[in-house]
């Protein structure tokens, strides 16, 4: 199985063990006969803080609820995917997104289509663990 070039570039900004998880879910994925890549990986704290400040104080509509910091994209652990019809166009609402969540989480991983409260179905994360709060607390003590 090969990786596209999308979701490669995408893996590759993530922590290692979270690399090795993105590729087993893939792959996994794409053996089921699924078109599905991975759209977003790590955003560093940076760019958390522009995709933020969108709709907030520069222009456009916004994007996110989450400051620096207060997403595990944030921390190399957490990945977006969407699945794509033979058009290449992206299926948000596809039945086959909740496939790929399933598959996830028979990997030991957290699917954000499970979470309670506000639900983020394109959303795959390592276990961590720990809340956000000790993630900062962490980086912010340089470990
Ligand atoms: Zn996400």
């Amino acid at each position: 199985m090969t990786i596209d070039p999308r979701s490669a570039a995408n893996i590759a900004t993530l922590r290692k063990d979270a690399q090795t998880k993105a590729r087993e879910w893939l792959v996994k994925c794409l053996e089921a006969g699924i078109n599905v890549k991975i759209i977003t990986g790590t955003r560093t704290w940076q760019e958390q803080a522009a995709l933020n400040a969108k709709g907030r104080t520069t222009a456009g509509p916004k994007v996110t609820n989450a400051p620096a910091g207060y997403s595990w994209h944030n921390f190399g652990v957490a990945w977006d995917f969407v699945v794509f019809d033979a058009k290449g166009q992206p299926q948000w609402e596809s039945p086959l997104m909740e496939k790929c969540g399933r598959i996830a989480e028979s990997l030991d991983l957290e699917w954000g289509g499970h979470w309670t409260g506000f639900q983020d179905t394109p959303h795959i994360q390592l276990k961590t663990g720990c809340t956000l709060a000790q993630a900062r607390r962490r980086v912010k003590d340089g470990k």
